[in-house]
């Protein structure tokens, strides 16, 4: 309870910040504690997976030790597809199948790896290693340029990348949940904190969302 609320202010305060350093993404704006105004965009039917560090679906597949510390980001391509578990491609796969052209792929390995610079600095200066994380694009119409651009379509928050603690390697992000190892929401409040983001005070704006049973409503 309450994950929505965080992400939604995560992935806020992150994609401004990418914004602000030059990178073009779908937010408008946050409108309220659980909604975004965005882009419409047409989704690359691509995930594009950055690692820092060995461990999840990698060191399953590659038997490459959990916490590895890799030598360069490694760049993966996923082909969005439920039904198939979203399962691993090459580049060859993405142009064969004309899921993107190699130019589009060419600026946004680009754009991918340099917000994998930009997000590790910011999580580094809060005691957080990147470990990895997923990001999706999109392309959508830009009436200034009268041209189609691509633009970073997804939100970017503990449940899309694994966030650990520098020193006690305390895991930050969704696998508290896929690992059962619990207190999900303090971590996601731990990174908001970490980050600067006060959470609006979830009682009282929840009352707008509720018909109230009673005109005395009181706030607290
Ligand atoms: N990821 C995601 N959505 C997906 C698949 C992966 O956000 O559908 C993120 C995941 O949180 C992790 C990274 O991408 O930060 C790499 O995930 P991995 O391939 O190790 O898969 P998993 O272990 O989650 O199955």
């Amino acid at each position: 309870e309450g994950k929505g609320v965080l992400n939604n202010r995560i992935s806020e305060y992150i994609l401004t910040n990418l914004s602000q350093c030059g990178i073009k993404t779908h937010l408008v704006k946050r409108l309220n504690m659980r909604e975004q105004l965005i882009r419409k965009a047409e989704i690359f039917p691509i995930e594009f997976i950055v690692r820092n560090i060995a461990t999840g679906s990698l060191s399953k597949r590659l038997d490459i030790s959990e916490g590895t510390v890799l030598e360069k980001p490694l760049l993966e391509y996923c082909y969005k597809k439920d039904e198939l578990n979203d399962p691993l491609i090459s580049k060859d796969h993405i142009f064969a199948f004309g899921w993107a052209t190699e130019n589009e792929i060419k600026e946004i390995d680009k754009t991918t790896l340099r917000i994998n610079d930009l997000l590790m600095g910011m999580f580094r200066g809060i005691g957080i290693k990147l470990v990895d994380f997923k990001i999706e694009f999109g392309k959508a119409w830009n009436k200034e340029t009268e041209q189609k651009e691509i633009l970073l379509a997804d939100e970017i928050s503990p449940d899309t990348c694994r966030l650990w603690d520098i020193k006690t390697e305390k895991k930050l992000d969704k696998d508290r949940f896929r690992k059962d190892l619990g207190n999900i929401i303090q971590a996601y409040q731990e990174v908001a904190r970490r980050l600067g983001i006060v959470p609006e005070t979830t009682n009282v704006s929840e009352v707008n969302f509720k018909k109230p049973t009673s005109i005395n409503i009181k706030k607290r």
